[in-house]
């Protein structure tokens, strides 16, 4: 993985040094973990420079405030415009993109409302997540010995700070046992979700993902595989998943903006179907692929030009 590190950070509206981007101690999102951000990533194509799903991923990062009552004092646009202004700023041909908006230094109750809401857009070269062998060979997963939240305890909706020591919980016990990663199970034991990805089994050739009741973060990679793999002549059924059909799918597979589809060769040592990516894994990767490197015409307008063509003495 390449050194984290660019030149330049948007912060409150403005473009500053990589090294003056510091907060306070007093932080309220360093304390009780009120923090919402998004990961997005930025594909070299054959067009140009496209940021994948932009507009989706802005929505969600509102959707994510809106449940804890923060506003982002920028309209949607003006943070797709910053997210754009910021890659460029960077000089960067393919990225990972966070924006991330948090409860700055105010106000140290628990009560969040009186600290000031500070938005920031990082951005960063990032490689394959669960490394270039995986997304061959597949992984080995575990499923983790903790759960996700229970629906009236942390939103899974939002993509909070704080719901990450969850998942830092379940990425830790997966590692240290030898996993790529761990699955957790929701409240009621039905198949949640990976520490950073969404889930998917094939089994009889019809693809299955756990539904939005079982704790799950909405992925963006998700709603776009169940596109590509309907568009593909698959039937995809979102439902509650035993735990036991993971162990007996055909095929398995991770999605999200940093693991991308990353196929799945075992889980809790059982070898799921023939232990190494399955057909239908190869097609959505290759649909998948094929789209976000503009291989394929954007038929969905999923495609965003960093970019804007820039005007010249000639034109
Ligand atoms: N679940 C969790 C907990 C995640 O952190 C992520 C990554 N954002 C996902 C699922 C996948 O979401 P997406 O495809 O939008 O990246």
């Amino acid at each position: 993985m390449s050194e984290i590190r660019a030149k330049k950070i948007w912060r409150n509206g403005e473009l500053i040094d990589w090294e003056q981007a510091t907060v306070h101690v007093m932080a309220h999102a360093l304390h009780y973990g009120s923090s919402w951000f998004e990961g997005i990533r930025c594909y070299k194509t054959a067009r140009g420079s496209e940021v994948f799903r932009l507009p989706e991923h802005v929505n969600r990062l509102f959707d994510s405030c809106k449940i804890y009552r923060a506003n982002i004092p920028f309209s949607k646009q003006e943070i797709i415009e910053a997210i754009l202004q910021t890659i460029d700023a960077n000089n960067l041909e393919q990225c990972y993109i966070r924006p991330l908006v948090f409860r700055g230094a105010g106000a140290i109750g628990v009560n969040p409302l009186p600290a000031p809401i500070e938005s920031y857009i990082i951005v960063w070269e990032w490689g394959s997540y669960l490394g270039e062998d995986a997304m061959e060979n597949g992984v080995d997963l575990c499923v983790s010995s903790w759960h996700r939240a229970a629906p009236n305890t942390f939103p899974s909706m939002a993509k909070a700070g704080g719901n990450y020591l969850n998942s830092a919980l379940i990425k830790m016990e997966a590692t240290l046992d030898g996993f790529a990663e761990g699955i957790a199970l929701d409240s009621e034991g039905f198949v949640s979700e990976g520490s950073g990805e969404n889930i998917f089994l094939v089994r009889g050739g019809r693809l299955y993902t756990s539904s939005l009741n079982s704790a799950i973060l909405p992925g963006i990679t998700r709603d776009s595989v169940i596109t590509l793999a309907r568009d593909a002549g698959y039937e995809v059924v979102e439902q509650k998943i035993p735990r036991e059909m993971l162990y007996l799918a055909d095929e398995v597979f991770v999605t999200g903006t940093a693991a991308e589809i990353t196929p799945v060769r075992s889980i809790d040592r059982i070898v799921i179907g023939e232990g190494k990516r399955g057909p239908v894994t190869a097609v959505i990767q290759r649909r998948f692929f094929d789209y976000v490197e503009g291989k394929v015409d954007d038929r969905y307008g999923w495609m965003t030009p960093v970019r804007t063509k820039k005007l010249t003495i000639d034109d």
